[in-house]
């Protein structure tokens, strides 16, 4: 039975609104509102949700990226948000990230080697040797060449970025990496190129990531698990078939209802949600969902749901299944 490598107990990120000639506080931005779940070592946990969820402040906050305003992150055995600066940049050889946009995150005055080369210095690899080896080594891994390593980040396509960003990931063997739309800026042909790599690349490695994305098809190809987020909370969170067979949160439901079915003879109805996403500034009562949901009973404009498990291995925030 595989352990938890990372578990986040109760992590909230809240963002202040200023306002005025003093720059006073007048509200907060609920970006994540107690979120927990673990994700088990060796597995592929992905998180899915419309823009604005709080899915990628979290993957930030869970690295402290940006600062989480409370809550645990548990990572190998310690508490990251307690750690010292030193203690931090020691913990991130072992969890790195990888972002959305490869062409933004890559130095575009730096070749190829030294992209790759910085965090080996950064842990310790002194010997220019030893780290142009790595680089090498790092490139293959990847797909790429070794000859590619004197090249500048914008001789490559987005796809190939996005393999150099994988390889920088890689560098120090971290167990986990998360992994923040890796592919949503890529087009849909190369996307499943790097979605194929990055699982050959855990079963290789034995890695652990944190998949973030917004793309229903995309977190259905890679994740083993699934959790579903909605205005900065958690609302299920279950076994990638089980999720996409038997949703239970009327929010899944409705997501769920928009992916087009590849036999076109199978007709399945759309629910239409009515409504934009609240603002997580000045979020609903009770269930964050009740102004949109379709299967809204009173009880939800008064309390909020638990997020808690109603079978084994799967959990969801709604009263219907308290
Ligand atoms: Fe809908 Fe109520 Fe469940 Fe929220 S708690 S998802 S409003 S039924």
């Amino acid at each position: 039975m595989p352990e938890p490598i990372l578990e986040v107990k109760g992590l909230k990120k809240y963002f202040d609104i200023r306002g005025g000639i003093f720059g006073r506080k007048v509200g907060e931005v609920k970006a994540v509102d107690d979120v927990s779940f673990s994700v088990m070592e060796g597995e592929i946990l992905g998180i899915v949700g419309e823009s604005g969820c709080g899915k990628s402040t979290t993957g930030k906050s869970i690295l402290r990226l940006i600062e989480p305003t409370e809550g645990e992150v548990n990572f190998l055995g310690q508490d990251v948000t307690k750690l010292k600066a030193e203690e931090m940049r020691q913990l991130r050889k072992d969890m790195q990230i990888i972002f959305q946009d490869p062409y933004a995150s890559l130095n575009p005055r730096h070749t190829v080697e030294k992209i790759i080369s910085e965090p080996l210095l950064i842990h310790g690899m002194t010997s220019k040797e030893e780290r142009k080896k790595r680089v090498h080594e790092l490139l293959e891994v990847v797909g790429l060449s070794s000859y590619h390593a004197a090249r500048y980040p914008h001789q490559f396509s987005g796809g190939q970025r996005q393999r150099i960003g994988i390889a920088r990931a890689l560098a120090n063997n971290p167990k986990l990496i998360i992994c923040d739309e890796p592919v949503s800026a890529l087009d849909v042909s190369v996307q499943s190129q790097i979605l194929n790599l990055m699982e050959k690349l855990r079963d290789e490695f034995q890695l652990t990531y944190l998949f973030i994305a917004h793309d229903l098809s995309v977190i259905k190809h890679i994740s083993d698990r699934i959790g579903v987020m909605y205005l900065g909370q958690m609302v299920e969170l279950t076994d990638r078939d089980r999720l996409y067979e038997n949703p239970k949160h009327p929010y899944t439901k409705a997501l769920l209802s928009a992916v087009p079915l590849p036999d076109p003879d199978i007709k399945k109805e759309r629910i239409i949600l009515k409504g934009d996403v609240p603002s997580p500034a000045d979020p609903p009562s009770g269930c964050p969902f009740h102004t949109r949901c379709p299967e809204m009973i009173d009880r939800c404009k008064e309390v909020k749901p638990k997020f808690q498990s109603v079978e084994d291995n799967h959990f969801v925030a709604c009263h219907l299944y308290e």
